[in-house]
């Protein structure tokens, strides 16, 4: 079954059954908001999956179930009194993990479960055994950090995966972009000092969190550079998106020279989604795949992993993640999206001069930087 020409897909059923309540009972955004079913919920994964069924892609991946993550594994990242508390809360009643990432009895186990699928991804492909890799995470893991839980994430699934891929000696260098909607602070903070992890993230400016994500924030004092931030304003789409990868994302991880490179992938982006402000469409997603396929060729003997992150809109992420993943496997099967076309005539979709202006400054910014490292001798 497995071989390395197939893409490999992972996922559990039980990554399905974290429930974090709804919104005004367990987290309270007010008293006088109607409690309603919380924004992180399994729906939009679960019918991502039963697409694949139906569509009949699911057949041509090579479909992985792999254990749950080892606290030994999770320790790599997470604090012990963090791991501690966690365990406490899924054995008694529950609680808060940190910041907006309220849990239940037995959301450790799902959330170990979706750390497994990440992990057992990175592996894969590090290792040669699959060509490239889906994992479809849940819960999502991009804003957790060491010793805290954050934005409906309570394990670090990427930092989890690389740190132990890398003690392993599975791999050295390796980049990671996270195109969730919202900055990856996670992984910015899990290799902040680390000058072989390559953090890029491209999101809204100031959605979530609040107080990170900014251009400058650029790596610790002995990384300096190893961290490229893309603060978008709110409304961009096709184009915009297209011109900061073509611009800066895609020749940023080329000079970096990673050995492997892992996306954080978030579908919240995309036009429909009620957390985000963004306009992208299915073909959006496939077309980012499909630069990140070829640049992974190049650089990295195409070593390729997704993990899934955000993405809220229960009818639009199934089209969305579907259209990644037929990219990503270079299937023929195409299902019928009505939206695509639609999203894609809206008006604003092209570039516009502002968005411009911003990547173009963020490419001569972080360029020039590396050419008067480059003359100093360093790095
Ligand atoms: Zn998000």
């Amino acid at each position: 079954m497995s071989d390395t020409s197939a893409t490999a897909f992972f996922w559990h059923e039980r990554c399905f059954w974290h429930d974090q309540g709804a919104i005004g009972v367990f987290s309270s955004p007010g008293t006088f908001l109607q409690p309603q079913p919380a924004s992180e919920s399994p729906e939009s994964k679960r019918r991502l999956k039963n697409l694949l069924e139906v569509s009949g892609l699911i057949d041509e991946l090579d479909v992985i179930k792999p254990p749950p993550a080892s606290r030994e594994d999770l320790a790599r990242f997470h604090t012990d009194a963090y791991l501690d508390a966690l365990e406490a809360g899924n054995a008694g009643l529950g609680g808060e993990a940190g910041e907006a990432a309220p849990y239940r009895p037995g959301s450790l186990d799902a959330a170990r479960q979706s750390a497994g699928l990440a992990l057992a991804a990175v592996e894969a492909v590090a290792t040669g055994h699959s060509r490239n890799a889906y994992a479809l995470c849940r819960p999502p893991g991009h804003h957790a950090e060491a010793d805290r839980g954050r934005g409906f994430c309570l394990l670090g699934n990427i930092p989890v995966a690389v740190m132990r891929a890398r003690a392993l000696g599975q791999v050295g260098r390796v980049a990671i972009l996270d195109w969730d909607v919202h900055h990856g602070n996670g992984q910015q903070a899990a290799f902040w000092d680390d000058p072989d992890v390559l953090t890029v993230s491209i999101h809204q400016a100031g959605n979530y969190p609040l107080d990170s994500g900014e251009f400058e924030e650029q790596g610790g004092p002995g990384a300096r550079r190893s961290c490229l931030n893309l603060p978008l304003p709110p409304g961009c789409g096709i184009g915009a998106y297209r011109h900061a990868m073509q611009r800066l994302v895609l020749p940023a991880i080329e000079a970096f020279k990673p050995e492997l490179i892992v996306v954080a992938c978030g579908f919240d982006a995309c036009a429909k989604d009620p957390l985000g402000k963004m306009l992208l469409n299915s073909g959006a997603f496939a077309e980012m795949t499909r630069s990140l396929m070829a640049l992974a060729e190049r650089v990295c003997a195409g070593r390729l992993v997704l993990v899934h992150e955000g993405g809220y809109s229960e009818g639009y992420v199934p089209l969305c993640g579907h259209a990644t993943l037929a990219t990503l496997a270079g299937s023929a099967i195409a299902i019928d999206d009505p939206q695509n076309d639609e999203i894609a005539a809206w008006a604003y979709q092209d570039l516009q001069p502002h968005q411009r202006e911003l990547v173009d400054d963020w490419h001569r910014r972080w360029f020039d930087a590396c050419d008067a490292t480059d003359r100093t001798g360093h790095h």
